[in-house]
């Protein structure tokens, strides 16, 4: 058989193909709801190629394989982490990106794809308010999104050859800021952690005191990234008393939502993000919430001539463009990309702004309640505005905490609800996201039962 599908006629061993990984796929999904998050064991399939090609029919069977042995994201128990199920659109989204193949590298290998990115990336910057000259690039993941932010953000500070240049994020920023150190060739301290409060939130009151110290020692900042959505408590760090910051003191301002900016979709939860429109520039993950297929962020710049100005080289190979846009391979650290903005798009589209809307209301909706049937003369409970809740027994210490969240973990994963373990401040916590539209009240309720019991 030809593994190529005929450009001439229509290729009915692909069509075949397609027609039963589909079926193996919907069967896999449907039975999600009766395994678990995880499997509790798994088989590989032969890894390097023999001799001779598969056949289709095995291919299959191997593929089983792997489904088997896979995390499921969408059994109602799957509320470890911020990887919500795929919504059906950007499942088929994703199938027809392969198929096209496209590279957003450059125009001339996109010419439809490369336009809906742009224009999709102006759709989010004016929901955030970013403004008129906003732009932006989609990334494979918001730890690249923030690499490039930091990057650009030095850059325009004309500070790309000060290695003892630094920036600001509070303690509870993403671990993706400290990899960006080391890729940008700066010291660890360039990284200089502002306390938080009992929030979790940036604690603006000593913002002044460090920038000054900053400065006394001869240093140079580029930037403040705050966190719309911290990682174990989905804390919002105070927007606009930061964005007054920066511009008196011509800092620029990275907002990383990786997980908050989605919220500013709907017009009742952008309150939350009240001064994001001041952001120089905003991480945002539609993967981690929205049930876009991996990977899906979006680095969103007020000005959008930044991204150029920073990661453009020229692309000598390839026809220049009319007008003032640029390739998409000249707008970040990427060259070739697939059109993760096609299956993020035909995601918004299946939902409708009432759909975004609900998923981001009854991701809230789940928190509250979950949180509202916890014991809470037995557990110290952390979260904040979003969809995100720790917890942690209130009498125990470091080494108690430990032991339980190990213990009831596994006891909780028996019972096929999956959270994660995290260890934040000076122990640690069992975290549940509450991410999955396919997680009800019942079993909420249920999952608070387990919790409440595991101490006496
Ligand atoms: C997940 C996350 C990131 C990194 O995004 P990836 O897509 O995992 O690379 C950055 N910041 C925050 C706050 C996150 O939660």
């Amino acid at each position: 058989m030809d593994p190529f599908a005929s450009p001439h006629n229509l290729d009915k061993q692909l069509h075949s193909l397609l027609v039963e990984a589909s079926s193996n796929l919907c069967d896999w999904l449907a039975e999600s709801g009766t395994q678990g998050p995880m499997p509790d064991s798994f088989d590989l399939p032969e890894i390097p190629p023999q001799r001779e090609g598969v056949s289709n029919k095995d291919l299959l069977k191997e593929l089983q394989l792997l489904m088997d042995g896979a995390y499921r994201p969408s059994h109602p128990g799957a509320l470890a982490h911020l990887d919500p199920p795929p919504l059906s659109a950007s499942i088929v989204g994703e199938l027809i990106c392969a198929t096209l193949n496209n590279n957003l590298l450059a125009e001339e290998l996109s010419p439809s794809l490369s336009s809906l990115e742009r224009n999709l990336c102006k759709w989010f910057c004016e929901k955030l308010g970013l403004g008129k000259s906003a732009g932006g690039v989609a990334a494979s993941g918001g730890s690249l999104s923030n690499l490039m932010a930091l990057v650009m953000a030095r850059n325009i500070a004309g500070l790309e050859s000060d290695s003892g240049a630094v920036f600001l994020a509070s303690e509870d920023c993403h671990v993706s800021l400290l990899k960006a150190v080391r890729i940008m060739g700066l010291q660890k301290e360039a990284l200089i952690k502002v306390p938080t409060d009992e929030k979790g939130k940036l604690n603006i009151s000593c913002l002044s005191s460090i920038l000054k110290k900053i400065k006394s020692n001869g240093k140079n900042c580029f930037a403040l990234v705050a966190t719309a959505g911290t990682t174990v408590r989905g804390a919002i760090d105070p927007l606009s008393e930061i964005a007054q910051f920066c511009q008196k003191n011509n800092i620029w301002l990275h907002v990383d939502g990786a997980i908050g900016a989605i919220y500013g979709l709907s017009s009742i939860t952008s309150e939350l993000l009240q001064g994001i429109s001041f952001a120089d520039s905003v991480t945002v993950n539609p993967q981690k919430l929205l049930g876009i297929a991996k990977t899906s962020s979006l680095l969103l710049v007020a000005n959008k001539n930044h991204l150029s100005s920073s990661f453009s080289t020229g692309l000598p190979y390839v026809e220049p463009l009319i007008g003032n846009d640029f390739h998409g391979g000249e707008l970040g650290i990427q060259g070739t990309r697939s059109a993760e903005a096609l299956k993020l798009w035909i995601g918004l589209r299946q939902l409708g702004e009432e759909g975004i809307e609900q998923i981001l209301l009854d991701s809230i909706k789940r928190r509250n309640f979950l949180e509202s049937i916890i014991d809470s003369k037995k557990f110290q409970i952390i979260s904040g505005p979003l969809h995100l809740l720790a917890l942690s027994p209130i009498n125990y210490n470091s080494y108690q905490a430990s032991d339980w969240s190990i213990k009831t973990r596994k006891y909780l994963l028996s019972k096929k609800f999956m959270l994660s373990r995290p260890y934040y401040g000076d122990r640690h916590y069992l975290k549940a996201v509450m991410g999955n539209p396919n997680t009800k009240f019942n079993d909420l309720k249920l999952l608070a039962e387990l919790i409440n019991h595991s101490i006496i």
